[in-house]
């Protein structure tokens, strides 16, 4: 997640509406430095191993409250370093707030559809909408609403970016 405080007003207004990089629709994890992961335990974070043996912080991240990190100032250089695409755009001056914050809401109006279609989360179920969407074998139609929020995070959010 962006962070509340570095760069313009206008993109942590952005960030704050958003979550998405954090909640697990976007991503399933971040990366950690080995020198992070005591810190990420410290802070009762949940961490795994990845298949390569290397540390990621799980997500949906246990710090993100409501659409806030409440981790920000020890969170790790992933999260640090981390802008989506639509983060750049205004940053950049190519879409203006009002924009950015009306695909925003189309990204979670997009994400509940998904929600409405799946069945109800087991307890071992992800948090993230997406990630249990990619774990069950849904029927066409519920197919097709999972494919049209996946679409549209990757136009405007994950871009070229799948990963972290
Ligand atoms: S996905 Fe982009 S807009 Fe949303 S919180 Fe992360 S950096 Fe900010
Ligand atoms: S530590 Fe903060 S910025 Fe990083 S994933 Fe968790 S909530 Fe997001």
């Amino acid at each position: 997640m962006s962070p509340p405080g570095e760069g313009s007003a206008a993109v942590s207004t952005l960030c704050q509406h958003c979550g998405l990089c954090c909640d697990g629709n976007l991503f399933d994890h971040v990366p950690l430095r080995d020198a992070e992961v005591d810190t990420m335990r410290r802070l009762s974070l949940t961490v795994v191993t990845r298949k390569d043996g290397s540390a990621a912080l799980a997500q949906h991240c246990d710090a993100l409250k409501g659409r806030v990190c409440t981790a920000y100032a020890e969170r790790p250089e992933g999260c640090r370093r981390y802008h989506c695409a639509l983060f750049s755009a205004l940053a950049e001056g190519e879409v203006s707030l009002n924009e950015a914050l009306s695909v925003v809401g189309e990204a979670h109006a997009r994400i509940q559809a998904v929600e409405a279609v799946l069945p109800t989360p087991r307890a071992d179920a992800p948090r993230a909408v997406l990630q249990r969407a990619r774990q069950e074998d849904l029927p066409t139609q519920a197919r097709d609403t999972w494919t049209r929020a996946e679409d549209w995070l990757d136009r405007h959010f994950r871009g070229r970016q799948r990963h972290r």
